[in-house]
C-alpha cells in the first residue's frame, strides 16, 4: 500500500480521487519511524545512537532540534547563553509565551523531549568557547550551529578542528540564507571562507583592550521563521546524511537567495595559510576535573610526557588581573578574557578603562600554579594542550564528564 493512502482525513489523493475518511483512531502502536525506515539506506538505530552538539537555540537551533527530535536522533547537547524573550516567539517553534525568561538551552531541551520522549537532551546555559569544554566536542559525532556572529562561528570552527569533527553551519538574514558543512581537519574551514570585511567585523566587536564591547553582544539580525525553517532543514538533512555515512556538501555551501528565487552551491577553497586547521592527534583523558586539577600538576604531567621544557597552551586567552594604568590600581582577577565585558573593566577608583593582564600559556614561573584550572577560567570537561619542541599532547579533564553531560548522555 503506498504510504500516502493511509492519511487520515479526506480530500483528493495524488491521482485526484477522493480518499475515504478513516474513522478509527490512529494506531498508536504503529512504529513511529515506519515512514523513515522505508527510505533506502535509512538506519534508525544509527540515529538512535547518534550524539549531536547543537550550539545556539535561536531560530535556526529551534528548527534543527525539532527535526532531530522528529527523526529520532538519540542524544543532543544544547548550548545557548540567552533567555527567551517575546521577540523569539515569532521565529522559534519550540518556545511558548509561558517560557519567557527561561534559559533557551533548557526550554529547548524540554520541548524537544516532548516531541520525542526517548530523546536524551541536555541544555547548558553558556557561551562557546569560554563556558563549554572541548570534551563536549569530542563527545559529539557531529556539531550543528545556529549562530548569529562570526566570533561564535570562529569558536565552533576551532573547537571542531581541534577535535577532528565535522560541523554544519547555517546563517540567515531576511530572505537569504546559507547552509554549509566544514571538516577543518581535512578540508576548507570557516576561517578559509572569511574575507577582509569579515575579519574587520570581528575586530570591531573587540575594544582596544581586546574586551568584548557590551553593545555588540546581541546580534539583532532581521530574520524570518520561513528562512530559519528552510536553512535549519538543510542543516538537519546534512547532519542526517553525515550520521548515515552518506555524501554531504562538505567543503561547500548551499546558498539561498529568496528574493531572486535562486539557489546555488559554492565550493570553498582551502587557504594554504589558514590557521583554523590545527588538530590534536592524541588526547589523554585525565581522571581529574577543572575544579581539582591544578595548573602546576598538569604542567608537571606534560613535562614528564613531553620533556622538561613543555608549556601548557590554552585555546583562549585567560587573565590574571585588571590593571589601571591611570591610577595604578591593580585587581587580581582570574577568568577567561572573553568573560570580561568592557563595562566591568572600568576602574572602580578613577573610571579609566583597565588593561587585562592576559596570557595563554603556562611556563612554570607563574605565581598561580597552585590554583585549579577552573579558578583560572578553564571550563569543566575542557581539553588543555601542552607543547614542547613542536610536539603536542592534549589532556581532557575527564573528571567533569558526568557533571557536564549529565546522566542522560
Ligand atoms: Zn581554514
Ligand atoms: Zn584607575
Amino acid at each position: 500500500m503506498p504510504s500516502g493512502s493511509e492519511n487520515v482525513g479526506s480530500g483528493p489523493g495524488p491521482e485526484g480521487r477522493e480518499r475515504p475518511v478513516r474513522s478509527a483512531p490512529l494506531n498508536l502502536n504503529e512504529d513511529r519511524f515506519d515512514r523513515l525506515r522505508r527510505i533506502r539506506g535509512w538506519d534508525q538505530e544509527r540515529l538512535a545512537r547518534a550524539k549531536v552538539l547543537l550550539v545556539g537555540a535561536g531560530a535556526l537551533g529551534n528548527e534543527i532540534l525539532k527535526n532531530l527530535a522528529l527523526v529520532g536522533v538519540g542524544r543532543v547537547f544544547i548550548v545557548d547563553p540567552d533567555r527567551i524573550e517575546n521577540s523569539n516567539l515569532s521565529r522559534s517553534v519550540l518556545y511558548r509565551e509561558s517560557d519567557e525568561g527561561r534559559p533557551k538551552a533548557e526550554a529547548a531541551a524540554r520541548a524537544a523531549k516532548s516531541i520525542y520522549p526517548a530523546l536524551r537532551a541536555v541544555g547548558q546555559v553558556g557561551r562557546v568557547p569560554e563556558d563549554v569544554g572541548l570534551g563536549v566536542f569530542r563527545w559529539a559525532d557531529v556539531v550543528l550551529a545556529g549562530l548569529d556572529s562570526r566570533e561564535a562561528r570562529l569558536a565552533v570552527n576551532r573547537g571542531s578542528a581541534l577535535t577532528g569533527k565535522t560541523w554544519i553551519d547555517g546563517a540567515i538574514e531576511v530572505f537569504n540564507g546559507v547552509a554549509r558543512v566544514f571538516r577543518p581537519s581535512s578540508g576548507p574551514c570557516y576561517e578559509c571562507t572569511m574575507n577582509r570585511t569579515d575579519w574587520e567585523m570581528v575586530e570591531r566587536r573587540r575594544a582596544c583592550s581586546l574586551l568584548t564591547r557590551d553593545e555588540m553582544l546581541e546580534g539583532k539580525v532581521p530574520t524570518t521563521p520561513t528562512m530559519a525553517s528552510i536553512v535549519g532543514a538543510l542543516q538537519s538533512e546534512q547532519a542526517i546524511r553525515f550520521l548515515h555515512g552518506m555524501e554531504t556538501i562538505e567543503g561547500k555551501g548551499l546558498v539561498l537567495n529568496g528574493s531572486a528565487h535562486d539557489h546555488y552551491v559554492v565550493e570553498y577553497p582551502r587557504k594554504p595559510d589558514c590557521c583554523g586547521h590545527e588538530w590534536w592527534e592524541s588526547v589523554t583523558v585525565l581522571e581529574g576535573g577543572a575544579g581539582t586539577c591544578r595548573a602546576g600538576d598538569l604542567l608537571e604531567q606534560a613535562r614528564s610526557d613531553l620533556g622538561g621544557d613543555a608549556v601548557l597552551e590554552f585555546r583562549e586567552d585567560l587573565i590574571s588581573a585588571l590593571t589601571c594604568d591611570s591610577c595604578g590600581e591593580r585587581e587580581p582577577r582570574f577568568t577567561a578574557l572573553g568573560r570580561i565585558r568592557e563595562r566591568e573593566a572600568k576602574c572602580p577608583k578613577c573610571a579609566a578603562p583597565r588593561r587585562p593582564e592576559a596570557y595563554h600559556t603556562i611556563e612554570g614561573s607563574e605565581p598561580f600554579l597552585d590554583r585549579p584550572l577552573a579558578e583560572l577560567g578553564v571550563p569543566p570537561f575542557d581539553v588543555v594542550a601542552a607543547r614542547s619542541d613542536g610536539r603536542h599532547r592534549a589532556y581532557e579533564l575527564g573528571g567533569d564528564r558526568e557533571r557536564v553531560l549529565g546522566e542522560a548522555l
